[in-house]
């Protein structure tokens, strides 16, 4: 499995959340995407996979108030509706990434799909 870690993380115009890996590959997100992702037992199921959040609910005006790393595999967001309880980990961010370039791959494609089988 590949192991990518972040070699910058920064918050661009409030909006966004911008990482460099250090692979030299560049990705960026809007929070409220990051949101509607949240992996944590509140808004996802933690058997199946399936998000238990409306997506409506989330606002695409919402922001992050603060990120911050997680042991060395991961990162978590404080985010504007007080949200923060998810756990993003490095591999979860990185197929998260909707760069034309990860698009392009059939592993990002079946990433989203969730846990079915
Ligand atoms: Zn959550």
């Amino acid at each position: 499995m590949m192991n990518f870690t972040p070699r910058s993380v920064e918050k661009v115009e409030d909006a966004r959340l911008r990482i460099v890996w250090d692979d030299g590959h560049r990705s960026e997100y809007l929070f409220p995407v990051l949101r509607r992702c949240c992996p944590c037992a509140q808004c996802k199921d933690e058997w199946t996979g399936k998000s238990l959040l409306d997506p409506d609910k989330i606002p695409d005006t919402l922001g992050a108030l603060s990120a911050s790393l997680v042991g060395n595999y991961a990162m978590s967001f404080a985010y504007s509706d007080r949200h923060g309880t998810g756990i993003y980990t490095f591999e979860m961010l990185r197929k998260l990434c909707s760069c034309k370039d990860c698009e392009a791959t059939p592993e990002n494609s079946s990433a989203s799909e969730g846990l079915r089988s």
